[in-house]
This record gives structure tokens, sequence and C-alpha cells, in this order.
């Protein structure tokens, strides 16, 4: 067995256009492809009406775990670069998109700059990201100190639904 180093990271991952199961297995092929990080777990998919201005297609969304050597930013620039291979283009914020990639905790790293905000500040009252977070890392207790069980137990799980393993 190979040992691996770095930093362990969760990634967010999110779609709702353009066979949206199908981006997501394609954005975790992407992940595990990428130089300098190895994935650890990736959740289920799960469904949920999309939050966003006006009326939009359902989302899929998940979460992958993995371990890098990649700085914050380098793996930002990654992930915005598959984003753009699978056809994003940014229009409205928080409008409709083919993929999308956040990276929701790294390591013990705080921080709070024009490109990166960590932990992602999302996390605590989206469904979507808590679910499929607890799923492959029930413990996490977050960089900030907030504990994934905690910001569980507080979380609704109204109109979110998970779809059967290998769909
Ligand atoms: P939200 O961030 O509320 O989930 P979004 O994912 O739709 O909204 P994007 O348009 O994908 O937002 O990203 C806007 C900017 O957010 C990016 O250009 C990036 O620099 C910044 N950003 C800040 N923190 C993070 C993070 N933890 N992960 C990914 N992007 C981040
Ligand atoms: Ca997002
Ligand atoms: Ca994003």
């Amino acid at each position: 067995m190979t040992d691996h180093k770095g930093t362990p990271v969760f990634i967010g991952v999110g779609s709702n256009l353009e066979d949206p199961r199908a981006q997501a297995r394609k954005a975790v092929a992407a992940l595990s492809a990428l130089r300098g990080c190895h994935i650890l777990a990736i959740s289920s998919w799960y469904v949920s009406k999309a939050v966003g201005p006006g009326s939009q297609p359902d989302y899929v969304n998940g979460v992958v775990a993995l371990l890098t050597t990649l700085s914050p930013y380098q793996l930002l620039d990654h992930l915005q670069h598959i984003e753009s291979h699978q056809g994003r283009v940014r229009t409205v914020r928080w409008g409709p998109r083919t993929l999308d990639l956040d990276v929701l905790n790294y390591g013990d790293l705080v921080l709070n700059d024009i490109r990166l905000t960590l932990p992602h500040p999302g996390l605590a009252d989206r469904n979507f990201v808590l679910l499929p977070l607890a799923e492959i890392a029930p413990d996490l207790v977050l960089a900030d100190g907030r504990r994934v069980p905690d910001l569980l137990a507080k979380c609704s799980f109204e109109g979110i639904v998970r779809l059967p393993v290998g769909d």
C-alpha cells in the first residue's frame, strides 16, 4: 500500500445542468487525476431543489475527501479549471451551473481573503453539503472548531433525497 501524504481536504461537488449525475461523476474522475491529490472517500449523491434565483433544475450534490500536497490556492486553481473544462459559465451569482467545486475545509486552515474563505461560509446552512460531508466524515471538526455532528443536528433534512449507491 502506498502511503499518501498531504492535508486532508473536503470538496463540495454540485451540478444542476446537462446531466448533473454524469457531471458529478466526471468531476470525481478529474479530481482523482489531479497530481498531488489522493481521494480518500466519496459520498453518495443527493438531489435537492435549487435555492438560487429564478426557477432552476434540481441539484445533485456530494462531497469528496482527499489528501493534497497542493496549496489551497493551487487547489482552487485546479478546481476552477475543472469547472471551466466541464462547461461552467459564470453569469448570475448562484445561477444554474454544469459544475461547482467548493473547498469546504482545508486541514486546520482558517482563511478569509479575496479568493478563499475557509471553512466554506455556506456550509452550516446547507443540508446538501452537510449530509454528504457527515456521511464520509461523521466526527469531523472543522478548522474553526465547529463540529460536523453539531451542525448536522441543527440542519433540516427536508427536500433532500439520497440517491442509491451506484446511481
Ligand atoms: P457559494 O460560494 O455561496 O457556494 P458559488 O459556489 O456559486 O457560491 P462561485 O461563483 O462558484 O460561487 O465562486 C465565487 C468565488 O468564490 C470564486 O471565484 C472563489 O474565489 C471564491 N471562494 C471563496 N471561498 C471559496 C471556497 N472555499 N471554495 C471555492 N471558492 C471560494
Ligand atoms: Ca457553491
Ligand atoms: Ca463555487
